[in-house]
């Protein structure tokens, strides 16, 4: 089967490989009929993902068909359209428990597909803990709009829900890339008063302009004077950092009220300063982290029932076997793409 695979740094190569079988009675096997390409697996081929292992198939992001489940397997068959969560996670640890799955001690807790071990770039893909690891589609719903259930649209609920939102709330949400867009569509599921999106590029501001047009829009310079003017009580109630630039982390906190919290969403490529005696008096509330992904069958319920779309993320759409260049168009941002459609065997 075709599955695309990091090979070395800088190099990705689509390559014939066999297909996946079951290793565990917990693992599934999952025909990939839509995949996506995540900023994760451009870290992952610029080298600053240093667990990820050379000769991995790389993707997380995919929806797909169970073909064959082992024999622990209880929660889906055969046939049966799945979602596919970026994040492998047992069930029964402490942090699990507590739904913090990202933090899963089982040794191929967290973030392991297209990582540490085989993805989804590919025809076919192996998922262990499958009982966790897939949702089932709802009829009705198409691969299309439960594409980014499992990765990035899991991540803008997660960031919502920690982020406390509630009706009197203007929230600023800084970045409208692809994880950006996600947590402003699950912030806006909570009603909050007023959403801010801070972007720098002009193309990603057109884009919510056209998409969400009751949303403020403000760029990075402006941003600071632009959240106090619009919201009550000096700064943001809620801010969600989503872009992970260098001054982003700073206008974060600068822009939220005192008391306010503040999420960070955004994974940095260095290390950020917390200037305490700066922000001392100002009593924010930091939440930081990665994404505990298991609220993928509540999300499949809200699109099901048309309050969550992301079908206008998807601006571009390529057969796998052409991937090389959808990784080209993606890498460099051209033509407005927001995100990929990797189609698969259907
Ligand atoms: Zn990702
Ligand atoms: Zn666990």
């Amino acid at each position: 089967m075709l599955a695309y695979t990091y090979i070395k740094q800088g190099d990705f190569r689509l390559l014939d490989k066999p297909k996946p079988v079951l290793k565990d009675e917990r693992d599934a096997i999952v025909r990939v009929t839509l995949g996506s390409i995540c900023t994760s697996d451009l870290h992952i081929k610029h080298g600053s993902v240093p667990r990820a292992v050379p000769g991995i198939t790389v993707g997380h992001e995919m929806v797909g068909v169970v073909e064959q489940v082992g024999s622990a397997v209880a929660g889906v068959r055969p046939g049966d359209r799945v979602a596919v969560n970026v994040e492998t996670f047992c069930g029964e640890c402490f942090f699990c428990r507590h739904g913090f799955v990202n933090n899963c001690t089982d040794p191929d807790g967290g973030w392991a597909l297209g990582c540490r071990i085989d993805g989804g770039q590919a025809e076919y893909v192996r998922v262990p803990h499958a009982d966790q690891g897939l949702s089932r589609i709802p009829d009705g719903v198409s691969d299309e709009q439960a594409l980014f259930v499992g990765d990035v649209l899991a991540t803008g609920f997660w960031a919502a829900r920690i982020s406390e939102l509630s009706p009197e709330d203007t929230v600023l949400i800084i970045g409208a890339g692809p994880t950006g867009i996600c947590a402003l569509l699950c912030a806006m599921l909570k009603h909050p008063r007023r959403i801010i999106v801070c972007e720098k590029s002009p193309e990603r501001r057109q884009f919510v302009q056209a998409h969400y047009p009751d949303v403020l829009l403000t760029t990075p310079e402006e941003c600071l004077e632009f959240v106090r003017a619009h919201s009550g009580h000096g700064g943001a109630d809620r801010v969600m950092e989503v872009a992970g630039g260098d001054e982003t982390f700073h206008l974060a906190w600068q822009c939220a009220r005192p008391n306010a919290i503040v999420t960070i969403v955004a994974m940095y490529d260095r290390p950020q300063v917390l200037p305490l005696p700066d922000m001392y008096g100002k009593n924010l509330i930091f939440k930081t982290g990665g994404v505990d992904g298991c609220d993928c069958a509540e999300i499949l319920r809200l699109i099901a029932e048309g309050q969550i779309d992301t079908t206008p993320l998807i601006t571009h759409r390529y057969p796998l076997n052409r991937i090389e260049e959808a990784y080209q168009l993606f890498e460099s941002k051209a033509d407005g793409v927001m995100k990929v459609a990797i189609e698969g065997i259907r």
